[in-house]
């Protein structure tokens, strides 16, 4: 029943080895009996087995779209009309979207099938899903550990089998960290590809949808159905979309750049440096020319990204007022009262911490001295990060510096949590697309993941480089 592809799924439907009810079927089961595992917070069971008998009959007639009887699931980030949205928040409690975020109508119009929300950390920030407001998702590989985050649970969703696919999002890694943790593809777009239209916002400059998938042709073929033009996000790019689904590997020879320093660093695990060189030294024997750069600047990467992230969450959180959405506190003697008693309530510990640095950075005498200046730097990164590419196809690193870390010991350090970004906030920082894939498992069989960051609306290209890549392996 597991397929990696969806092309391999498809063509079991068509040969009638398998149908639309019985994949829903055995997906439904699943989840129920991994739900200790703590991934969705909603199932749409009854729509669900409803649409896949529609679906079938599609598939019967010849009129199926290119998704037919897919089985996705969404990050609890993504509007899907009439049904409820939280963000892993409190404050969203009983809140239903009014309408569907463009990308997920695009895999409902290729008759895909939303089976359920999936759990995150709380407004999508966090690195281990351990910010939710509905409790930790656990890594299916062990138990004991953090699935990475924020979309944790959607790379677990896709790890333990409980559906073909999942939709997050990624504004520092929150697509690539966690499918590093869990063992499977996680792709993160360039800036502006998909529409972000639908998408709760935490740092709109960084926001990107992205999926995870068993395989790197499943991410290609769900960026091109949802990528392009939207009228609803001014800020989506009108660029072609390119046939991303007709990616394929090829024997092109590459120039792949390397922050020698960064990967070689104390800080970073023994045998996840060891399985990244390994590969390096694979990649060279497959012919590809390896070039080792120097990246003093990676660290700003961290404050630079933390101190626009938190300065646009700050902004974009205030409409979370307890008036419009959600929780309204049951105590308040006035209407201020009212405002702060309902964000105490519905906003979680590491919300609030981001809202109040937030708004010190956008208060008028701190204003210029943090917000102006990591706006200076993020331009710099990205001059400098461009000048690379001149040199450069692409740019590799491990996803993360360590494995999947054991669930309730980062929160206590803040730092160690935003260092298990290390690698991954360099693409939004440049708005550049990235990809991670799997690169085999440690001693204690937890999975390493390795990241290809690509050129501006290169997904293609990037694509088939994974595809080269794992190859070889
Ligand atoms: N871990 C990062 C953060 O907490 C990234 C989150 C994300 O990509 N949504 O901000």
């Amino acid at each position: 029943m597991i397929h990696y592809t969806y092309a391999t799924y498809r063509k079991a439907l068509l040969n009638k080895e398998t149908t639309v009810t019985e994949t829903v079927e055995y997906f439904l089961e699943n989840i129920e009996q991994n739900k200790d595992l703590n991934v969705f917070l909603e199932i749409y069971e009854e729509e669900a087995l409803e649409n896949a008998l529609l679906i079938q009959e599609k598939i019967n007639t010849g009129t199926a779209g290119k998704l037919a009887g897919m089985v996705i699931g969404i990050k609890d980030v993504l509007a899907y009309k009439n049904h409820g949205l939280q963000s892993g928040s409190k404050i969203l409690e009983g809140f239903k979207s009014q309408f569907t975020a463009t990308a997920i109508q695009r895999l409902i119009d290729q008759d895909a099938i939303i089976i359920g929300r999936q759990n995150c950390d709380e407004f999508a920030m966090g690195s281990s899903n351990e910010n939710s407001a509905f409790g930790p998702t656990l890594n299916f590989a062990d138990k004991t550990r953090v699935p990475g985050g924020s979309s944790g649970a959607s790379a677990v969703a896709v790890q333990a089998n409980l559906c073909h696919a999942s939709i997050g999002s990624d504004t520092g890694g929150s697509v690539r960290q966690p499918a590093g943790f869990c063992g499977v593809v996680g792709l993160k777009p360039t800036y502006s590809r998909i529409s972000r239209w639908g998408l709760a916002a935490y740092a709109s400059s960084f926001d990107c949808i992205g999926t995870i998938t068993h395989s790197i042709e499943d991410a290609a073929l769900l960026l091109e159905i949802m990528a392009g033009n939207d009228q609803y996000d001014s800020t989506v790019s009108e660029l072609n979309v390119e046939d991303y689904s007709q990616v394929n590997s090829s024997e092109k020879k590459y120039r792949i750049g390397y922050f020698e320093d960064a990967i070689n660093s104390s800080a970073i695990d023994s045998e996840v440096k060891e399985k990244t060189f390994a590969k390096l030294e694979s990649l060279k024997k497959a012919g590809h020319t390896l070039v080792p750069l120097s990246f003093p600047k990676m660290k700003y990467l961290l404050p630079t990204y933390y101190i626009l992230t938190m300065a646009e969450a700050s902004s974009n959180l205030s409409r979370y007022d307890g008036i419009r959405y959600g929780h309204r506190t049951a105590n308040a003697k006035n209407l201020e009262d009212l405002y702060k008693k309902s964000r105490s309530e519905g906003f979680g510990k590491e919300v609030k911490k981001r809202i109040m640095l937030g708004s010190f950075i956008l208060s008028a005498d701190y204003y210029d001295a943090y917000y102006t200046k990591a706006q200076r730097v993020r331009r710099i990164i990205k001059d400098e990060t461009d000048a690379f590419f001149k040199k450069v196809d692409f740019i590799v690193s491990p996803t993360t510096p360590t494995p999947a870390f054991k669930i309730g010991i980062k929160p206590k350090d803040p730092m160690e949590m935003f260092l298990a970004d290390i690698f991954t906030v360099h693409a939004n920082v440049v708005g550049l697309p990235s990809v991670s894939i799997p690169n085999g498992k440690n001693t204690e069989d937890l999975p390493i993941g390795f990241q290809i960051l690509g050129t501006e609306f290169g997904e293609k290209n990037m694509l088939e480089f994974a595809l080269n890549i794992q190859k070889i392996n």
